[in-house]
């Protein structure tokens, strides 16, 4: 299988953590690089004004003292000498009075007069001839007293070491960038990888878990982080899939045990009257009979596991209609009564008036039916067997109780199970309609839950067994 490098979640995590960085250097050292840059100019023209205001000052007090312009100019400039300046002193026709320059090359040039402002200086930026270096310029017009004496101060200074500065910074971060998101990636790779080790292991594990080694567990490193729980969670289900092929097993070997009971005596009662070459009609009679009556028996397993495996696989359809319940109830009492006779045991059916009910009719009576052939199965003779119904708020409440023998209290948690029986051989013994082989509560608890409702033993002892079924009636409009 080909494998395409961002179809790795290492490898796309780590582009994304790289990614997400990148943009937060850049907007980092944009920033950065604004507000450096601008603090840096200001600080020129800082420096710029300052010098005009203490020319400004000095040419005050040479005025003062009596000296010319040019003198004044003259001494101010040599005062405020400062190898990375030029100063020079102009009158207000612009001719020069004074010019401090400490290479001599530079030539002062005055914008139009016009556009001397005299409140404050005005700066702007020149780039010399060669085009490269570029230089921040001052002028100011100012008045010096007592005769008001106007002067333009022109401060000019190279921006080379601000433009230095910031080619500096430039640089480092230009470097420092590529290399911080490098090793950020490498680390990324690698915290990525430590933390999804655990996945791939299970990945591994997983692949080679079947139905075969279902008892193995996946490695739970830390079971309180997200991988721990994904184990956790991933294990808790192996222990259920477990659990329902073990129970799929304990199925199929039930199962095959129940069918192979009838099947050998219908082989043996073949084989057996086979073996002579004649036989006289009773004989033959009544080995068709037993053949007839174990095919019987095996009909009604195998319709009742096969009722389970479509109740299972959720595809047992319910056919619901309008009837009413109580005169299902009538008619199971009935039939139980034909059952119950030949027994000598009694049964009552306590009614309700009218219930309407929405359900699937056949399915109730399997219902009613199996719990009642229970009841009358296990009661012994002079015994009674009493079926109500009751209507409740939310439900009916359908009842079958017996004065039989009751059910062990450690049995009675598991016979809803499937194929489970108290006493096997009795149980198949006293089956006259070929049932016994311990699936009749599991269908009567199915068909209960199939309809929303319940269906619980509430009582069991040496005095006999209640089972109460509840269907609701919201169904039932
Ligand atoms: P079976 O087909 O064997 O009757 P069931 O699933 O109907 O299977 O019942 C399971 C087991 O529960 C029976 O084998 C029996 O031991 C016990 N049982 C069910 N109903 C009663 C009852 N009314 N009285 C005593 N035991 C009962």
């Amino acid at each position: 299988m080909k494998i395409r490098i961002l179809d790795s979640v290492r490898i796309r995590l780590t582009v994304w953590y790289v990614s997400m960085l990148a943009l937060v250097l850049i907007a980092f050292s944009v920033v950065i690089y604004t507000l450096l840059s601008r603090s840096l100019y200001e600080r020129v023209d800082e420096g710029l004004r300052s010098v005009i205001g203490v020319a400004t000052v000095s040419i005050m007090h040479d005025t003062e003292e009596g000296q010319t312009s040019e003198g004044a100019s003259r001494s101010t400039v040599a005062e405020l000498y400062n190898p990375q300046q030029t100063l020079a002193l102009f009158d207000e026709s612009g001719r020069l009075l004074a010019k401090n320059d400490p290479d001599d090359e530079f030539q002062p040039a005055l914008p139009s007069l016009s556009s001397i402002p005299e409140e404050q200086a005005l700066l702007y930026t020149e780039s010399e001839k060669d085009g490269d270096d570029h230089h921040r310029v001052a002028v100011q017009q100012v008045s010096i007293p007592p005769a008001n004496t106007p002067y333009i101060i022109f401060v000019s200074q190279p921006l080379e070491y601000v433009e230095e500065e910031l080619e500096s910074l430039r640089s480092i971060l230009y470097y420092v960038g590529p290399v911080a998101l490098a090793m950020a990636g490498l680390g990324g790779w690698f915290l990525a990888r430590k933390s999804l080790a655990p996945v791939v292991e299970m990945s591994e594990r997983a692949r080679w878990m079947g139905a075969a080694n279902l008892d193995q567990k996946l490695p739970v490193a830390n079971p309180r982080d997200e991988l721990g729980q994904l184990a956790v969670t991933f294990n808790e289900l192996l222990g259920r899939l477990k659990a329902a092929f073990s129970q799929q097993r304990k199925f199929m070997a039930d199962a095959s045990h129940e069918l192979r009971t009838p099947l050998s005596v219908i082989h043996t009662t073949a084989g057996v009257t086979l073996d002579r070459p004649q036989r006289d009609e009773a004989e033959y009679r009544e080995a068709i009979k037993m053949i007839e009556e174990q095919s019987q028996r095996l009909i009604r397993i195998v319709e009742d596991m096969f009722l389970l495996a479509r109740a299972d696989s959720g595809h047992y359809p319910l056919h619901k209609s309008k009837f009413y319940l109580d005169e299902l109830v009538e008619e199971t009492g009935r039939a139980a009564s034909m059952l119950a006779s030949s027994k000598e045991v009694a049964i009552e059916v306590v009614n309700s008036s009218e219930s309407p009910v929405y359900s699937d009719e056949d399915l109730l009576r399997r219902m009613i039916l199996n719990l009642l052939a229970n009841a009358i199965k296990y009661t012994p003779r002079q015994g009674s067997v009493r079926l109500s119904l009751t209507r409740r708020q939310q439900d009916y409440m359908i009842e079958v109780s017996d004065t039989g023998t009751g059910i062990p209290a450690e049995a009675q948690s598991q016979i809803f199970g499937r194929f489970y029986r108290v006493d096997k051989a009795r149980s198949r013994a006293e089956s006259a309609d070929g049932s016994g082989a311990g699936l009749g509560l599991a269908i009567a608890l199915w068909i209960a839950e199939a309809h929303g409702g319940s269906l619980r033993l509430t009582r069991s002892d040496s005095g006999g067994s209640t089972f109460v079924a509840s269907i609701p009636i919201a169904d039932s409009k």
